[in-house]
């Protein structure tokens, strides 16, 4: 399968008063053509600055990339200009966030919003342009796209304006798309209703998706890889099934743990006691151990290596790793 996207040990860090944060420190992944990978874990983790890392997206001057590389079809995207950003952004990688009013521009028509993108990047001219964006209101399940081009973002519902924001998203063909909680706004059955929809656009167009969320539900519905990030590290990765059924990592099981079920009403939820580390001068060790029921000293010395479990599967934690026991009895 091809890989569309290669993160390798990408490190960020901001800039503040109060000193220098680590928010994200050394994270690798691959996206492959066609698949969903959901980057999940409490806010502050690092899923949405690794994700706008992608897109040269991080806030100038503070944001740093300290090392690392982000490979998109071969090319590094932390080496490229501002400029060379820009032709990429929003026709090779297209993003979607959270609130679907402040994505669009009150002032403009739909129509004049979603051909922007077509004219000056792909130079497609007014006629061909017009009959995309009719093509891409149908797509996204808008009907009478020809009158509903003429309208204004407040002419429509929230759940319209979501949709709206994926068709201006996607209506360039781009070969990735990231999505930072793209349904938090949306009430749950909205929320299905665009979750359907990726899928769709999907299997129609082999898109790979980054899907940056807290919501597992979502997640649950239509991740095939699933990312978890703490403190600034990627501390488990797999596919849906071997994060949801099979979790090595104790902060995952504690993440799952959380989430209140359905079928177990009168169940207590279990929030995982404690707070994430100060990423100001984050632990040397593994950043859960302050939290972790299965600490052991080595952990707080020393981070672990990522131990495979399976193809997809690997878990940054001693509990894996047999040299953890050698390492205990010496010291
Ligand atoms: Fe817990 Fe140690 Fe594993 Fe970290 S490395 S999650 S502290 S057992
Ligand atoms: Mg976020």
């Amino acid at each position: 399968n091809e890989k569309v996207l290669q993160v390798n040990n990408l490190q960020v860090s901001f800039r503040t008063y109060g000193g220098e944060v680590e928010a994200v420190r050394g994270v690798n992944f691959d996206l492959y053509r066609g698949e969903t990978l959901a980057i999940v874990g409490e806010s502050g983790c690092g899923k949405s600055v690794t994700s706008n890392a992608i897109l040269g997206l991080i806030p100038q001057p503070a944001g740093i990339i300290k090392n690392g590389s982000i490979l998109f079809k071969g090319k590094d995207l932390t080496k490229l200009s501002k400029a060379q950003l820009r032709k990429i952004q929003g026709v090779d990688v297209s993003l979607i966030f959270q609130d679907p009013m402040t994505a669009l521009n009150p002032t403009l028509s739909i129509g004049e919003q979603l051909t922007e993108g077509l004219r000056t990047h792909k130079k497609i001219g007014k006629q061909e342009a017009k009959q995309k964006a009719i093509d891409m209101l149908e797509l996204v399940g808008i009907s009478n796209p020809e009158e509903r081009l003429k309208q204004f973002p407040h002419q429509f519902s929230g759940g319209m304006r979501q949709r709206i924001v994926i068709a201006i998203a996607l209506i360039c063909d781009p070969e990735l798309l990231i999505a930072d909680e793209p349904t938090t706004a949306l009430d749950v059955t909205i929320q299905a209703q665009i979750l359907e929809l990726f899928e769709e656009i999907q299997r129609k167009t082999q898109i790979s998706i980054i899907l940056i969320t807290h919501d597992l539900g979502v997640v649950a519905k239509i991740a095939d890889r699933i990312a978890v990030m703490y403190a600034g590290k990627l501390v488990e990765i797999g596919d849906k099934r071997e994060i949801f059924y099979t979790p090595e990592h104790p902060y995952t099981k504690g993440l799952l743990n959380s989430v209140p079920r359905l079928d177990l009403v009168e169940e207590e939820l279990q929030p995982i006691e404690g707070t994430p580390p100060d990423l100001f001068s984050p632990p040397k060790g593994c950043p859960f151990s302050a939290r972790c029921d299965y600490a052991m000293e080595v952990c707080d010395h020393v981070y672990p290596i990522t131990t495979k479990l399976s193809v997809a599967h690997g878990v940054d934690c001693w509990l894996q790793d047999s040299r953890a026991k050698v390492l205990q009895v010496q010291r």
